[in-house]
């Protein structure tokens, strides 16, 4: 099944996002050039400001299993309210150097989230979250990652040999427009099984959504428009076994 036109990067409130779903939603529903099937609220878990760092896995769970709840109410509740019109995801944000202590915490902690997008994640972070992918309860992607910045010590084709194996999605982003034709990650990228999003990472500025089209363009030129992720929650374990390339 193909999920549609997704941009599941959006930040409201709840994080430090400026506007709220519905606007987030109308302004979706209002662009002229293209349809969006579905938007994407992905806020910063786990990582509310407080003053004093959370150093225990009882506190850390106490604290931010609620915040978790409290969101994904949040979230449902703008889900109902815009009915068929679009379809409303609620995904995560997490910042990966902030919460690696807390890692094996973070999947039991995702009721109701239907994807999470890691940020800042080192190498030696997507070994470990490749190890772990199984155990989350949905899919689990790479926010804004630039591959050759961020491991400039790892051959593309390891990169994308990771991600496929552990089904971590990777997210196109507009932190990169305009895109490359010629990089040359998005020749290696579809030569694998890895799923891909397009996010806009929408915090304070609404005009980002214009990047939706041409990422979503540049992406089927590339060969990746029967590879888009779909949201959504899964049997835990099942990570390990690929499930059908969706059909465009
Ligand atoms: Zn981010
Ligand atoms: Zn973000």
């Amino acid at each position: 099944m193909n999920p549609g036109i997704l941009n599941l990067h959006n930040h409201t409130p709840f994080s430090d996002g400026a506007y709220t779903i519905d606007e987030i939603v109308e302004a979706h529903l209002d662009l002229k050039e293209i349809k969006v099937a579905g938007v994407g609220i992905s806020d910063h878990l786990f990582c509310t400001p407080t003053s004093r760092e959370v150093t225990n896995e009882r506190e850390y769970q106490r604290i931010f299993a609620a915040e978790a709840r409290n969101y994904v109410a949040e979230v449902r509740a703008a889900r109902e309210r815009w009915g068929d019109k679009i379809r409303i995801y609620c995904g995560a944000e997490i910042n990966w150097p902030k919460n690696k202590g807390m890692f094996k915490l973070i999947p039991d902690m995702l009721e109701g989230i239907d994807y999470v997008l890691f940020e800042y994640v080192d190498w030696a972070g997507l070994t470990q979250l490749a190890n772990a992918a199984r155990r989350f309860p949905c899919p689990i992607g790479l926010a804004h990652a630039d591959v050759s910045r961020e491991y400039p010590k790892t051959p593309h084709d390891q990169i994308v040999r990771t991600l496929a194996n552990a089904r971590i999605f990777y997210e196109i982003s507009s932190k990169f427009m305009p895109l490359n034709d010629f990089d040359p990650w998005y020749s290696v990228l579809p030569q694998h099984r890895v799923q891909v999003a397009i996010g806009t990472d929408t915090h304070d500025d609404l005009h980002c959504l214009r990047d939706i089209q041409p990422m979503h363009e540049f992406a089927v030129r590339k060969g990746l428009g029967d590879k888009f992720v779909a949201p959504g929650p899964r049997a835990r374990g099942s990570a390990a076994t690929p499930t059908p390339a969706m059909s465009a």
